[in-house]
């Protein structure tokens, strides 16, 4: 049975994603940086998408992420707007649903591929996940499909074994050498142009999103006063506290789920499982489980491990909407070895 990867060669498939040719990308392998190149890549991600010196890949690239340094110091927007019920529900929920597609679709779907839908409600599910501001699917699953060949050793892009807390959390995400897609670890996804175009702008549903929040808390304090919200206050609640806390937890499993909690299965990285980051990142926090067998749609592998997120894959495939998730062998559920 093959679980763990972490034996094979990490410098295989290592390759970034300049473009994926010509067709996709006419900008790939661009010699030319010019300074307003990280404004460009605001907008289209695969703008800036020459070649990172390796001496410059671990460096920040601040005027590439100032929206993401803009959307942190936009929280402190409450002091001007307050708060009221109806904007701390909304903050609440778009919490919860863009988690379960964080988890449920961009990292069970699209990194994992532990079960099967159709082509339009993999997009749907796509862009879903897309509003959790996170970059886009293949970024994402690149990336995540990395960390899982070379978990905790040198070329892990976010091991807070090698490379401390704060680099594992969030300073691989700000760095240069981590902006471009990991190619190789996604041609299976690259296959769809729709899947593509959102990995290229991807702060398309993000922006739109950001606008929902503000035109619903406008709409509001106009029809309905009572609720004593408006366009400001739902948008600071709604999209950006919401937004940074959601990023934030999912980090965690990054940083603090190689860190704290329990080890089950003597996994040759560092991964844990605790029941408080399974309870914020809605069944993420198994996360030793998870490298264990990574292939399963479940990762609380016993009832009394919650996992909120294959419930509600359940739920979707009772309603026929995805089908054939792959359980946990009964193998594995035997082998509580550490
Ligand atoms: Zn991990
Ligand atoms: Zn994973």
């Amino acid at each position: 049975m093959r679980i763990c990867e972490a034996e094979e060669r990490c410098d295989e498939t290592s390759e970034t994603w300049r473009g994926g040719g010509a067709a996709v990308n006419p900008t790939a392998g661009n010699p030319r940086r010019t300074w307003w190149a990280p404004i460009v890549a605001w907008f289209d991600s695969w703008a800036a998408s020459e070649p990172v010196p390796s001496e410059e890949a671990d460096r920040p690239d601040w005027l590439r992420v100032a929206p993401f340094v803009a959307l942190h110091l936009a929280c402190f927007g409450v002091l001007w707007v307050g708060w009221s019920p109806v904007a701390i529900a909304t903050a609440g929920a778009l919490y919860l649903l863009r988690m379960f597609a964080v988890t449920g679709f961009y990292h069970r779907y699209f990194s994992h591929r532990t079960f099967k839908t159709s082509r339009l409600r993999q997009f749907l599910f796509a862009v879903w996940g897309a509003t959790a501001v996170q970059r886009g699917p293949l970024w994402w699953a690149g990336h995540h499909r990395h960390h899982h060949r070379c978990s905790d050793r040198e070329e892990d892009p976010h091991s807070p074994i090698q490379h401390g807390f704060y680099w594992s959390h969030m300073g691989w995400i700000i760095s240069k050498g981590n902006f471009l897609t990991r190619r190789a670890y996604v041609r299976d996804l690259a296959k769809f142009p729709e899947l593509v175009l959102l990995d290229r702008f991807d702060s398309l549903v993000p922006a739109l999103l950001a606008l929902a929040t503000y035109g619903t808390g406008e709409l509001l304090a106009a029809w309905w006063p009572e609720f004593g919200t408006n366009g400001p206050q739902l948008f600071v609640w709604g999209f950006v506290i919401s937004t940074v806390v959601l990023f934030h937890a999912t980090c965690f499993i990054n940083s603090l789920a190689h860190l704290v909690g329990k080890r089950r299965f003597p996994t040759q990285d560092h991964s844990r499982n605790s029941l408080l980051l399974a309870l914020i990142t809605l069944g993420e926090g198994w996360h030793n489980n998870h490298h264990y067998y990574p292939t399963a749609t479940r990762q609380g592998f016993y009832w009394w491990e919650i996992d909120p997120t294959y419930w509600g894959l359940k739920l979707l495939e009772k309603l026929g909407l995805i089908w054939d998730l792959r359980p946990v062998p009964r193998k594995v559920l035997g082998e509580r070895l550490a």
